[in-house]
């Protein structure tokens, strides 16, 4: 029996690493040592405290149970209390948090509370695949607005026809950015509360990178900026900020309505975060943590050492020091970004991200990663010639 996937599973494009995934068993099978740049996912470990609150918190009997929908109070009440310490932004914890089952379960459901059939959804490209993928299954229609080098990779609003701004209900914005590593200032996001007013549209900022910066400059929210809580949500994530990915506990925070709207979809599909997860996270926030200093301290060695390595080969690198990723125009001339991660697969048994996976806009760029240690980035250097 053959069963066909639902249009809107089809209407998603197709799997571009699926091609890379194929190349890089068969190279691995012949014997070669993988050096990756290519995985968004933290190599350092989860700090012992942390994982030491979820054993404890595991064995009561009552976090065993089916956790409430919002979060517990507990969780919610750390995330308010961080972002007024660390962003100065007050949340009221009953009705402006709410918890998620990491970030990406909130990102892609947020399209089904508030898009109808036809209506559109603002999206950065390169961007996040989750954002498209969310509004598609929605029945909504992906705008994309392109994100630039020559605008530090912002959109320009002033870009958008009129027909399109009539239906725009959300949109979707990401900084630091994920894949090009491009950082927002409040004065951008002056202007984004501004368009969204103006326009009726929600905001839906994803910060998962709020806390990966290298620079002396922190990352700014989004909800810091004034009347920026009247129109939009920020999602946020313990992932990359206390190399949480396997745990998946994120949240959304903001205007209440959206967060109302998200919650409504969630309780009709899950059942909430493992209270010890919740828990385990609360201690995270709560607790004035060198982690998050020691861990971009590796990540600004490691930046350092690749990008000075990369600029050696010719490599034309974007300089940022926020996310841990490292966004760079593809060194071949005439080359799409996917043939040259295959080449360079091919010929050194390295991986890197083509950009045109993150959309068209990424295409002449690719993507590496900063979770893997010195020596290998060391190694890969060699081995690319430098
Ligand atoms: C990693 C990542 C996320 C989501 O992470 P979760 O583990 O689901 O919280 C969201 N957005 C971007 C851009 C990311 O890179």
């Amino acid at each position: 029996m053959k069963f066909n996937f639902s249009e809107r599973l089809n209407k998603l494009p197709a799997y571009l690493f699926a091609e890379i995934d194929k190349m890089k068993a068969q190279v691995k099978a012949g014997g070669v040592d993988i050096i990756s740049f290519g995985i968004g996912d933290p190599d350092l470990p989860t700090p012992k405290e942390i994982v030491n609150v979820l054993k404890k918190e595991s064995e009561i009997d009552i976090n065993q149970k089916y956790p409430s929908y919002e979060g517990l109070l507990e969780f919610r009440e750390s995330v308010s209390g961080w972002y007024d310490k660390r962003f100065g932004v007050s949340l009221d914890p009953g009705t402006e948090v709410l918890s998620l089952i990491g970030s990406k379960e909130g990102i892609g459901h947020l399209p089904l509370a508030f898009i109808n059939p036809g209506d559109v959804v603002l999206i950065p490209d390169p961007g996040y695949p989750v954002y498209r993928a969310g509004t598609v299954f929605a029945g909504g229609i992906p705008y994309l607005m392109p994100l630039l080098e020559d605008n530090d990779f912002l959109p320009d609003f002033s870009c958008i026809p009129a027909n399109i701004l009539e239906k725009a209900k959300i949109m979707f914005l990401n900084y630091p950015n994920n894949p090009t590593s491009a950082t927002a200032d409040k004065h951008f996001f002056n202007e984004v509360v501004k368009f969204a007013k103006k326009n009726g549209i929600i905001v839906a900022h994803d910060f998962a990178y709020s806390e990966i910066y290298t620079g002396e400059k922190e990352n700014d929210s989004f909800l810091s900026v004034n009347g920026a809580k009247d129109i939009g949500i920020e999602f946020n994530s313990l992932s990359k900020t206390f190399n949480m990915t396997g745990f998946r506990i994120g949240f959304a925070v903001g205007n209440e309505d959206v967060i109302k709207g998200l919650g409504a979809v969630k309780t009709n599909l899950d059942s909430g975060v493992f209270q010890a997860i919740q828990l385990s996270a609360a201690y995270g926030l709560d607790n004035e943590f060198h982690v998050v200093k020691d861990n971009n301290s590796i990540y600004k060695k490691r930046r350092s050492l690749l990008v000075g390595g990369l600029e050696k080969l010719g490599y034309k690198v974007y300089k940022s020091d926020a996310t841990f990723y490292v966004w760079a125009h593809v060194p071949e001339m005439n080359m799409t970004s996917k043939d040259f991660a295959i080449s360079l697969l091919n010929e050194t048994g390295i991986i890197v991200t083509p950009g045109s996976g993150f959309g068209g806009y990424g295409e002449g760029y690719v993507r590496f990663s900063l979770t893997i240690s010195e020596n290998r980035i060391e190694e890969a250097l060699m081995r690319m010639g430098a």
